[in-house]
C-alpha cells in the first residue's frame, strides 16, 4: 500500500468517524430538546452531514414485469379523491422509554406533511393514532442479518406487531425505530424503507420530519428511485429506469456528485451507456437517492407523471392491496379526538337520592375537538338539526399551519383542500343541559370551636358508613358552637362550607 492510499483509508476513517459522531449528536440534542424534529433537516444541512439513504432495495424481476405492466395500462386522470389511513408504532426500549422522545404533535406534523406534499394529486391521509411497541430488541431493524441475533428484520418487525395485537389493518402502519442497518456485518445505516405497493414503511425517528417519510410513502404507492433501471444491461430498462416519464433519466449520485442547481451531474458515471445522456439528474425529486441540500423538505417535488402512477396504483388497488386502508372524504372533516371541558362549578349540594354523594353544579360543559394539521379550516355554528348545516355562522378560521381546535355541540367545518362543502362535524344536543353531577364523598372532616377566634378545638371524621348511617349530621352537632365542615369527594374535590349552630 503506498502512502496515497494509506492516506485516503485514512482520510475515509476519519470521514465515517465524524459522520458517526455527528449522527450521534442529533440524536444527543432531541433527547435534551435543544433541537426540534421539524430542524433535524436545517441542523443536517448547517453541519454539514450526510444523512443516511433510503434502504429499500426491490427485486427486480417483480419491476421489470412492472414495466410491462405499466406499458399496458394507461389510467384515467379523474377527479376521485382517495383518503388512506396511516398509524403509527413508536418503537421504544422494554421499559417504555426511548433515546429521542416523540409525541403525538410530532406525529400530527408528519402527517400533515404527507398532506403537504400529496394533496395535489387528490391524495389525502386520515390521521388514525399511534401506539407504542416496547421491545429493545426492535429497535435496531436491519435490512439482512447473518447469524444468531436478537435483532430482526422489517418484515419480522411487521409480524411481530402482529402476533402482539398491535398491528393496524385497516391503516398503512409507519414504524418509528431507533436505527436502521443494511446487515449486522458492514452496518450501513438507512433512513427508511417501505414495502413497494404496500401498506407498511418503517423509518429512523431523526427523520420522521424530513423528506425520507413522503419518500417511504412513495414506494408504499409504487413509485421507485429516480435511478432505479440506470445501470441494467437491456437498455429498454435502462431508458425506462423509474418507469415514469417526466423524471428525467438519472444515474446513482451523492450528494456532492450535483451542482447547487440541484441539477448538474458532476460525478463520472458512464453517460453513454445505452444512449442515455444524463448531464443532469432530479436531484430535488423525493424519489432521488440523494437528500440534502436538494432533496429538502421545502425543495423536493413530485413530478406530474408520478402523481398519476401513484393515483394508478392506488386505483387499480382499491379492492385488494389497499382495500382495507382507504377511508372516506367525509372522515377528514372528523376531530381525532374530542375531550369535554367542564364548566365552572357554582354550587354543591348533598345528593338527596343517592346519600354518601355530593350533587355538583356547573355552568354548561363544552368539548374541546382537534383536527389533524395541514389542511386550511373554516369552523361554523350553526343551529340547524343535527344532518343539515342549516343556517351557518363562520366562527374562524385555521391555516394548515396551525393547530386546528373548535369547540362546542353543533358544529360545522369547512375543509377548503377538500372543496366547497360543508359538513356538520359533531351532534351532541342533549349533554349541554346536564351541568349537574352527582359525586360520592370520600370522607368528611368536622371541625368545631366555640368562638371563630378560639385556639382549642376539636375533630372528627365521618367515613363513608357513618355518613349512611347518620346522613341528618349536620343537624344532630351540637349547638351554640361554629363548625367547619370539609368534604372530600371521590373525584379530588375539596367542598368547604362553615356553619354556626343556634340552640333554638
Ligand atoms: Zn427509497
Amino acid at each position: 500500500m503506498n502512502r496515497k492510499r494509506i492516506s485516503l483509508v485514512f482520510l475515509m476513517a476519519m470521514l465515517y468517524i465524524a459522520s458517526g459522531l455527528s449522527q450521534k449528536k442529533i440524536s444527543e440534542l432531541l433527547k435534551d430538546k435543544s433541537l426540534e424534529l421539524n430542524k433535524v433537516e436545517d441542523y443536517v444541512l448547517d453541519k454539514k452531514i450526510i444523512p443516511p439513504q433510503c434502504g429499500s432495495i426491490y427485486h427486480p424481476d417483480t419491476t421489470d414485469k412492472e414495466l410491462n405492466y405499466y406499458k399496458k395500462n394507461s389510467s384515467p386522470n379523474n377527479d376521485a379523491k382517495y383518503v388512506i389511513n396511516v398509524f403509527f408504532h413508536i418503537i421504544c426500549k422494554n421499559d417504555g422509554t426511548r433515546e429521542v422522545p416523540i409525541d403525538e404533535n410530532n406525529i400530527i406534523d408528519a402527517v400533515a406533511t404527507l398532506n403537504n406534499k400529496f394533496n395535489q394529486f387528490n391524495i389525502f391521509f386520515k390521521y388514525k393514532g399511534f401506539n407504542n411497541i416496547n421491545n429493545t430488541n426492535k429497535l435496531t431493524i436491519f435490512y439482512g442479518l447473518q447469524g444468531q441475533t436478537p435483532f430482526g428484520t422489517f418484515t419480522e418487525l411487521v409480524q411481530y406487531s402482529k402476533s402482539i395485537n398491535k398491528y393496524q389493518g385497516d391503516s398503512f402502519n409507519i414504524f418509528i425505530v431507533d436505527k436502521i442497518f443494511n446487515n449486522n456485518i458492514q452496518y450501513i445505516q438507512y433512513s427508511g424503507m417501505a414495502n413497494k405497493k404496500g401498506v407498511n414503511s418503517v423509518i429512523d425517528d431523526e427523520y420522521l420530519l424530513t423528506s425520507t417519510l413522503p419518500h417511504e410513502i412513495g414506494h408504499n404507492l409504487s413509485l421507485l428511485h429516480t435511478y432505479h433501471n440506470w445501470n441494467k444491461s437491456n437498455c429498454e430498462l435502462a431508458n425506462a429506469n423509474d418507469n415514469v416519464d417526466d423524471t428525467i433519466p438519472s444515474t446513482t449520485f451523492s450528494g456532492d456528485q450535483v451542482n447547487s442547481d440541484c441539477l448538474t451531474y458532476t460525478g463520472t458515471n458512464s453517460n453513454t451507456k445505452c444512449n442515455i445522456n444524463f448531464p443532469q439528474v432530479p436531484a430535488n425529486n423525493f424519489m432521488s437517492p440523494s437528500t440534502l441540500p436538494c432533496r429538502s423538505l421545502n425543495n423536493a417535488i413530485f413530478t406530474e407523471g408520478q402523481g398519476l402512477r401513484m393515483r394508478t396504483a392506488i386505483q387499480q388497488n382499491l379492492y385488494t392491496k389497499f382495500a382495507d386502508v382507504m377511508s372516506s372524504t367525509e372522515s377528514l372533516y372528523q376531530p381525532y379526538s374530542s375531550e369535554i371541558i367542564l364548566g365552572e362549578i357554582t354550587h354543591t349540594e348533598p345528593d338527596p337520592n343517592n346519600i354518601g354523594n355530593e350533587i355538583i353544579y356547573r355552568t354548561p360543559s363544552t368539548y374541546k375537538h382537534k383536527f389533524q394539521k395541514g389542511f386550511d379550516y373554516e369552523f361554523y355554528q350553526t343551529k340547524a338539526p343535527c344532518n343539515t348545516p342549516g343556517k351557518l355562522r363562520l366562527e374562524h378560521s385555521i391555516t394548515k399551519n396551525e393547530e386546528p381546535e373548535d369547540t362546542g355541540y353543533v358544529r360545522a367545518v369547512r375543509i377548503k383542500q377538500l372543496g366547497n362543502d360543508i359538513i356538520v362535524y359533531t351532534c351532541l344536543g342533549g349533554y349541554k343541559g346536564k351541568a349537574n353531577n352527582s359525586v360520592p364523598i370520600n370522607s368528611i372532616l368536622i371541625i368545631s370551636k366555640e368562638s371563630l377566634g378560639d385556639n382549642k378545638y376539636q375533630t372528627q371524621i365521618l367515613g363513608i358508613n357513618d355518613l349512611k348511617k347518620n346522613p341528618n349530621y349536620e343537624q344532630k352537632l351540637p349547638p351554640n358552637k361554629y363548625y367547619f365542615i370539609r368534604k372530600m369527594l371521590e373525584n379530588g374535590m375539596l367542598i368547604k362550607k362553615t356553619i354556626y349552630k343556634i340552640d333554638i
